[in-house]
């Protein structure tokens, strides 16, 4: 296992702790540029969405890699815009998970020191205390406890499974702590990297604003707008409210590309698995699905508490086409014949 390749472990800050080096001079040493450029590089690929792999053959390259992300830490925490942390998180997570692909022997440490300790080799064991923590927030059938084989406290886990949900822990444990208390000088002394990246940042805020076109999104049910509200702050939704959001939104005539790019901040965002399934809400398969009615999203606890509007109404859609009425311009009403 080469360290450098998961800079988020324990190993990899003692090897750090142990070289010595000052906060000043990682942020000022030319001889550390090349650590500070690869920095900017992890945050910027990871506002695009996949940090790339970086040449560590040689020691010194090693040395940059595992320099370059307490250094890409400190820019995140430097331009503290919590959906940024989240895709950085994640976008370390897979690179992560990439080279847990070619690991041989090191997997198990590298689990260990994510708190995960299965009895392979694989098929693996491991406690389902364990694995609860990792998996929770993995929402597909086959994550849940109860589609598992548990027996005497232990599940059984494939390697490749072992690997996913390393990742999801490497994730929070990546997101942990972020952002760091950093000061005002430490920033200062990063605006060559910073001001690119702040740009890069507005540019992808933009474009990730949903155009809604003529959907005017002031007039969304509260169900709605607290799911938007969800996905853009990285949050996983459960099933039925996925399944209510993404057929509500087809329903208003946003394109499926549209309702596919809203979910890219999930933590879970899996791009090919969620256009398949909202091309399958949108019709792909001959049927396409109307949101449920105010009593179904209730039962699910998908809606959040009604307003004056919700009171009158039974579908979510009926609110909208309500609300929506309000937002046309007003006509100048017929004047009456006399004697009518
Ligand atoms: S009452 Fe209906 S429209 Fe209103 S928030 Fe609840 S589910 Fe949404």
């Amino acid at each position: 296992m080469r360290i450098s390749d998961y800079p988020f472990t324990e190993a990899a800050a003692s090897l750090v702790r142990s070289a010595g080096y000052s906060l000043e001079s990682l942020l000022g040493k030319t001889s550390f540029k090349t650590a500070r450029g690869r920095a900017a590089q992890r945050v910027a690929q990871a506002i695009s969405g996949t940090i790339s792999e970086s040449a560590a053959n040689t020691e010194a390259e090693q040395l940059t890699e595992l320099l370059s992300y307490p250094l890409a830490r400190i820019m995140v925490s430097c331009l503290d815009d919590s959906i940024l942390l989240r895709r950085y998180a994640l976008a370390e997570a897979k690179l992560a998970y990439r080279r847990m692909q070619e690991e041989k022997e090191g997997l198990e440490a590298i689990a260990n020191d994510l708190g995960l300790h299965p009895q392979g080799p694989g098929p693996y064991m491991i406690h389902f205390s364990e694995y609860i923590r990792a998996a929770h927030r993995m929402h597909s059938s086959k994550w849940k406890l109860t589609n598992r084989d548990l027996q005497q406290g232990y599940l059984t886990i494939t390697e490749e499974e072992l690997k996913r949900i390393m990742e999801e822990a490497a994730r929070e444990k990546i997101l942990k702590g972020l952002p760091l208390p950093v000061d005002e000088k430490t920033c200062a002394s990063l605006q060559e990297y910073l001001g690119p990246l702040k740009e890069q940042l507005d540019i992808i805020r933009a474009r990730d604003r949903v155009d809604l076109g003529r959907v005017e999104e002031g007039a969304f049910p509260p169900c709605i707008k607290k799911m938007l509200n969800d996905v853009a702050k990285g949050t996983n939704l459960a099933h039925s409210a996925r399944f209510a959001l993404v057929s509500f939104l087809l329903q208003i005539n946003m394109t499926a590309e549209e309702v596919v790019s809203l979910f890219n901040t999930s933590p879970d965002f899996d791009e090919e698995r969620t256009r398949y399934q909202v091309e399958h809400i949108a019709g792909a398969s001959g049927t396409s699905y109307k949101p449920p009615a105010c009593a179904t999203m209730a039962t699910y606890g998908n809606c959040p508490g009604e307003d004056e509007l919700c009171r009158k109404i039974r579908h979510p859609l009926s609110y909208y086409e309500r609300r929506m009425r309000l937002f046309k311009p007003l006509l100048p009403e017929k004047s009456q014949e006399p004697g009518t």
